[in-house]
């Protein structure tokens, strides 16, 4: 069963929830189902794939976690030293962690193994390894997760409610 867009009333996306949670909100009436996918889960309730809430509530700041799997993402998938796109992707410090670097979007990248071996204990620049792209903290962890569902083919109905996901 798919994940749920819930848009806030003034239409702009708020998070993504479970095809559950979703229905109970339209069965409670605290929203309104804007698209579905046809498959009827109640006699007369499609399940729903974008909801959208009746009453406006403030969005909270939320951190995306510094994971393997959001980093790969953010980095497209690819080595920020060569830009190897492929199945051998590793996690690097920059700042090797042995010296001091921490676990933090700033200083944790996407690389191959080979170009992760090669650099080994060294700063980018004492391996004459430069970057290919400054990492940066992810601006909104929302926009972050959506663009992962679309990248990876799922729910296409979501694109016309999210700019530039
Ligand atoms: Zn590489």
């Amino acid at each position: 069963m798919g994940k749920v867009l819930v848009l806030n009333a003034s239409y702009e996306p708020l998070n993504i929830t479970s095809w559950r949670r979703a229905v109970i909100l339209l069965l409670k009436d605290k929203a309104e189902s804007l698209e579905h996918n046809g498959r009827m889960i109640l006699p007369d309730l499609p399940l729903p794939t974008v909801i959208r809430l009746r009453q406006y509530v403030r969005i909270p700041y939320n951190e995306i976690p510094l994971t393997r799997r959001n980093v790969l993402h953010r980095d497209g998938h690819s080595c920020q030293y060569c830009g190897y796109h492929g199945e051998n992707l590793t996690l690097d410090h920059i700042l090797p962690r042995s010296r001091g670097g921490a676990d933090t979007w700033e200083n944790v990248i996407t690389a191959c193994m080979r170009c992760n071996v090669h650099k080994g204990n060294r700063t980018p620049k004492e391996a004459g390894m430069p970057l290919m792209s400054t990492p940066r903290q992810p601006v909104s962890s929302l926009y972050f997760e959506i663009s992962r569902y679309l990248n990876q083919g799922s729910h296409q109905e979501w694109r016309k409610y999210v700019i530039g996901a």
